[in-house]
C-alpha cells in the first residue's frame, strides 16, 4: 500500500542517506575524467539490486547507465539523472572535504549531494520502498544516468540516437529542483542551451621579459581588447545578429510568470549585492531570466598570479566564455556569428579552440502531466510548485522534447551550492522529495 512505503521512506531516510554518501565518495569529475567507470558501474550494481534490466552504454567519453522496469502498466515514468560532478577546488573553502560527505546541522554537505547525486538515491530509494513493503509497483520505470551533464552532456547524443524508442515515456522527472529561499518547492519545465567557448591569444614563442613591451605585443591585452568586444555595460552582446532568432515572451508566457514571485530582496540579500546589473526589477528582471542570452567570463587566465611581483610579458592569455541561449537560437549558426565578428573587429588571431554546444528546449505549462506532478507536490509539502516557464540554467533537454513531457523537482534547496563549495542537501527535503516521487508513482496509475 501507499502508505507502507511512505512510511518506509520515513524510517529508511539514514540508509538512503547512506547510498548518497557513497556515491559521493567516488570524486566523479567529468572535466578530469576521474571516477567514471567506477561510479557508472556502481550504479548499474544499484539498479540491478532493484531487479532491473539494465545497461552501460559506451559513448566517446562516460558511459550512460539505463535502467528499466516493465512492470506490464499502462504508464511509464522517466528519470534523467547524472552521476559525474563539477569539480570541487578550491578545497580549502570547503568546511569539510568535499569527498567525505558529512552530516551537519541536518544537511548532508559534499560533492554532488544536491547536483545531483541526492536527486538519483531519492528515486531509486523510492523504487525500492515499493518493492520492500510489497507494494506493487503500478507503472513502468526508466533510469538514463549519464556522466558527462557537467561538461555539456557531449556524448548523449550518442546513446540517444539509437535508442530514441527508449526515451519513450509519459512523464519525466529531469535531474534539479528543490526549495527556494522562502521554502516553495519549485519546478522548472525547460533549459536554456549553452555555449561555450575558449578563447586564445598567441603573441609570442615564450614569455619574456616586460620591459620588452614597449615594442613586444601582450596577448593579455589583446585577449581583453577581444573580449570588451564581446558585451557592453549596458549588458548587450554586441556579436551582429546574436540576439535575431530569440522569440519574445508569449502571452502564455506571461500569464505563468505573473504568478512568479522573483523575491528579489532576500535574493539580493543571500548574493550580496545592492541591487541587479542594470537595476533590474520586475518584468524585466523576469524578461532577461527567462528568456535572456547570456556572455559570462567563466575564467581568465595569463602570465603571473601567485605571490609577489614577476615581471613578465606573457606570451599567451587565454578565457572561457559561457553563454546561455534560448528557444530557437542555434550553436552552429552562433560559432559562424562570433568567428565573424570577431575576425571583423581585428582579432583574427584570437583562435575560437573548443566549443561545448546545445538548443534549450521546454514543455509546455499545460501539460497534464505537469498538474499531475503538482498534486504529488501538495500532497506531501501542502502548497502548489512554483513553476518556471524555463530554467536559467542549461541540460540537455532538447534530446528528450520530443519523446517524453519533462518536469524537473528535486531535493535540493536555495542554499544546496552546487558547483561551489560547501554544496549540501537538507535531510528534509530529501526524504520529503523521496515521498513526493512515492505519490507521484501512485497519481500516474490512476492518469
Ligand atoms: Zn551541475
Amino acid at each position: 500500500m501507499l502508505e507502507d512505503v511512505i512510511q518506509y521512506l520515513e524510517k529508511h531516510t539514514n540508509q538512503a542517506l547512506e547510498t548518497v554518501k557513497q556515491l559521493v565518495r567516488i570524486p566523479s569529475v567529468a572535466a578530469k575524467g576521474e571516477g567514471i567507470e567506477e561510479t557508472a558501474t556502481l550504479l548499474k550494481s544499484m539498479f540491478e539490486e532493484l531487479g532491473m534490466k539494465t545497461q552501460l552504454h559506451p559513448t566517446s567519453g562516460s558511459p550512460v547507465v539505463t535502467a528499466s522496469l516493465d512492470v506490464g502498466a499502462k504508464r511509464t515514468l522517466l528519470f534523467y539523472d547524472h552521476y559525474d560532478v563539477q569539480p570541487a577546488e578550491p578545497f580549502d573553502l570547503w568546511d569539510s572535504p568535499p569527498f567525505e560527505p558529512e552530516i551537519r546541522n541536518g544537511r548532508l554537505y559534499g560533492r554532488g549531494t544536491a547536483d545531483n547525486k541526492g536527486d538519483t538515491t531519492s528515486r531509486i530509494w523510492t523504487i525500492r520502498a515499493f518493492q520492500e513493503t510489497d507494494t506493487p509497483l503500478p507503472v513502468n520505470i526508466k533510469f538514463v544516468v549519464e556522466g558527462e551533464e557537467e561538461i555539456g552532456s557531449i556524448h548523449l547524443s550518442e546513446f540517444v540516437e539509437p535508442n530514441k524508442h527508449f526515451l519513450k515515456a509519459d512523464g519525466g522527472i529531469w535531474e534539479f529542483g528543490g526549495a527556494a529561499i522562502d521554502g516553495i518547492q519549485e519546478a522548472w519545465l525547460g533549459l536554456k542551451g549553452d555555449f561555450y567557448v575558449q578563447l586564445e591569444v598567441e603573441r609570442l614563442n615564450r614569455d619574456v621579459h616586460s620591459s620588452t613591451a614597449t615594442h613586444l605585443p601582450s596577448a593579455p591585452f589583446r585577449l581583453i581588447w577581444a573580449l570588451n568586444s564581446l558585451k557592453d555595460e549596458k549588458e548587450r552582446i554586441l556579436i551582429p545578429g546574436w540576439y535575431d532568432d530569440i522569440t519574445p515572451l508569449t502571452k502564455a508566457d506571461w500569464q505563468h510568470l505573473d504568478k512568479v514571485d522573483m523575491l528579489e530582496e532576500d535574493t539580493k540579500k543571500y548574493y550580496g549585492v545592492d541591487s541587479y546589473v542594470l537595476n533590474l526589477t520586475g518584468d524585466k528582471l523576469k524578461e532577461v531570466y527567462y528568456n535572456g542570452p547570456t556572455c559570462c567570463i567563466s575564467g581568465l587566465t595569463s602570465g603571473w598570479q601567485g605571490k609577489g611581483s614577476k615581471t613578465v610579458l606573457p606570451a599567451k592569455a587565454s578565457a572561457k566564455v559561457d553563454f546561455r541561449i534560448v528557444e530557437d537560437m542555434d550553436p552552429e549558426d552562433l560559432l559562424k556569428k562570433l568567428r565573424a565578428h570577431l575576425d571583423n573587429q581585428g582579432f583574427s588571431d584570437v583562435k575560437i579552440t573548443w566549443h561545448e554546444a546545445y538548443p534549450a528546449a521546454k514543455t509546455s505549462p499545460d501539460h497534464p502531466f505537469i498538474q499531475l506532478v503538482n498534486t504529488a507536490n501538495k500532497k506531501i509539502f501542502g502548497h502548489d510548485l512554483r513553476v518556471h516557464i524555463t530554467s536559467p540554467g542549461s541540460g540537455p533537454l532538447y534530446l528528450f522534447k520530443d519523446h517524453v513531457p519533462m518536469v524537473s523537482i528535486g531535493v535540493s534547496d536555495y542554499d544546496s551550492r552546487g558547483h561551489a563549495p560547501n554544496e549540501s542537501i537538507k535531510i528534509d527535503n530529501f526524504r520529503n522529495g523521496m515521498k513526493r516521487i512515492a505519490i507521484i508513482i501512485d497519481e500516474m496509475s490512476r492518469w
